[in-house]
């Protein structure tokens, strides 16, 4: 697709695979024993290797090319941006970014109306705390063990996560809880309102025994999604909006994955008929064409800032080449319907062919999900529910599974031992099911270590 003869297209990738080895530092990982896949090009549910093999992408990369690769009206918004106006500085008012943020403010829930534009959703995350902090004047922030919040400071301390562990280094005032997760539960429930009962009983306990006066905010992704795409349960959500209003706390709702039109909806808590009072956004808002983030914030947060300034800022915070493709995305979503067909194939067919695999596959524990948001939860042993691979690390059965899918054709978002079917919003049926065939053989793999 991007118009080269194979001979020069394994070129370009053989020179930027060996620039790469030397020079690049890579996220999250042992530097020396990585070998990263060349991507050499990109349309729509597809990308290219080094070798110009195509894979369909059930990854969405990040979970974030919400639209899938190279829509045309996103491409054409950036280069006219870009013929117009690369950067202004976020004291400026820009086209752009006014427009963003309005049709970002007419999307999320409830009364959310004003928008801080971020670099991305770690930055989001910063921002909405220290909102949450200033204020309420109060420190703490509560945030679930099952969770990725970012890679910078406060937000990695926030994350549950293992990648916490070597970077915590006691960040005041983090308070980890449990959230609700049927499926491994915490709580000995066995039905949904059970663990929604006695989920936000353990929350209502930690608040008493940090104390409530302590508390800025309550921090949770409204569906955790590196964590292991745990819907909530019915109650639960707006259980936690009910124990934040008791308690005089700031409830964030971090929506940077689950977020655009993921889950089905335009956000995660709109499925609970939620309103947090601050919401941070990014990946789906642009489909990561430029880095942009975003923290949505409700009138009486904002108000804090009217006559006290806002101790906090950035040089691209309303970036426009970022915000104009964000413009474009929203409204090539909005015209296309892609947020309709998230929701549609959802409910009509990646739901009903997971669970069909899943009553085939002994590895398959448990199938999970809403929208193009869903989690297949590898087992050893479905009896005791035995993970295929231990919290915070990887295995032999796991690798192998994902090796089979990516010859086959089928690039999976793995984590631990679970692998995370989130295709762009885009996908159509014929698409899903060609990659479901490759999975369901992939899976005869994981089947194999399986007691
Ligand atoms: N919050 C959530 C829920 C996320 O999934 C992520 C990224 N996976 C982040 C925050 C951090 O976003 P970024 O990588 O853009 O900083």
């Amino acid at each position: 697709p991007n118009g080269l003869t194979p001979e020069a297209a394994r070129d370009i990738a053989a020179r930027a695979y060996e620039l790469d080895r030397k020079h690049v530092f890579h996220s999250w990982s042992a530097q020396k024993s990585l070998h990263p896949m060349v991507i050499t090009a990109a349309q729509g549910c597809y990308v290219w290797d080094g070798d110009g093999n195509r894979l369909l992408d059930f990854s969405s990369q990040m979970v974030n090319t919400n639209i899938g690769h190279q829509h045309p009206k996103v491409v054409a918004a950036i280069q006219e941006q870009a013929a117009t106006l690369c950067t202004v500085g976020p004291a400026y008012v820009n086209d752009a970014r006014s427009e963003a943020a309005r049709l970002i403010a007419e999307r999320t829930p409830g009364d959310l109306d004003r928008i801080f534009f971020t670099n991305g959703g770690a930055d989001a995350v910063e921002h909405a705390v220290r909102m949450a902090r200033l204020h309420t004047g109060r420190y703490k922030v509560l945030a679930t063990y099952r969770s990725y919040h970012g890679g910078t400071e406060t937000a990695v301390n926030l994350t549950g996560d293992p990648r916490r562990w070597p970077n915590d280094h006691g960040n005041a005032g983090v308070v980890h809880f449990f959230g609700p997760f049927l499926y491994r539960t915490q709580f000995h429930a066995t039905t949904e309102a059970e663990e929604t009962e006695r989920a936000l009983q353990h929350l209502e306990q930690t608040i008493a025994l940090e104390g409530p006066s302590t508390i800025a905010a309550v921090i949770l992704e409204s569906v955790p999604g590196t964590a292991g795409i745990m819907v909530p349960p019915p109650g639960y959500l707006a259980g936690v909006r009910a124990l934040c209003d008791k308690y005089g706390i700031v409830f964030i709702a971090d929506e940077v994955m689950a977020g655009f039109g993921r889950t089905g909806k335009w956000f995660a808590i709109d499925h609970f008929d939620v309103v947090p009072d601050l919401l941070t956004f990014a990946k789906g808002v642009n489909s990561g064409y430029v880095p942009l983030g975003g923290v949505a914030i409700a009138p009486h947060i904002a108000a804090t800032f009217d006559d006290r300034a806002y101790p906090g800022g950035l040089t691209y915070s309303g970036h426009p080449l970022a915000t104009a493709a964000a413009v474009a995305t929203i409204n090539a979503m909005t015209d296309e319907r892609i947020v309709e067909n998230a929701a549609d194939m959802g409910e009509r067919v990646i739901g009903p062919g997971l669970r069909e695999l899943a009553d085939r596959h002994p590895s398959v524990g448990e199938v999970r999900g809403l929208g193009v948001f869903w989690a297949v939860e590898l087992v050893r042993d479905r009896a005791t529910r035995e993970p295929l691979a231990p919290y915070g690390g990887t295995s032999s059965a796991m690798t192998e599974t994902v090796a089979a899918a990516k010859a086959a054709g089928l690039l999976l978002f793995v984590n631990y031992n679970r692998v995370h079917v989130v295709p762009p919003c885009t996908i159509g049926e014929g698409e899903f099911k060609e990659g479901l065939a490759i999975l369901d053989q992939a899976l005869t793999v994981a089947d194999g270590h399986t007691v």
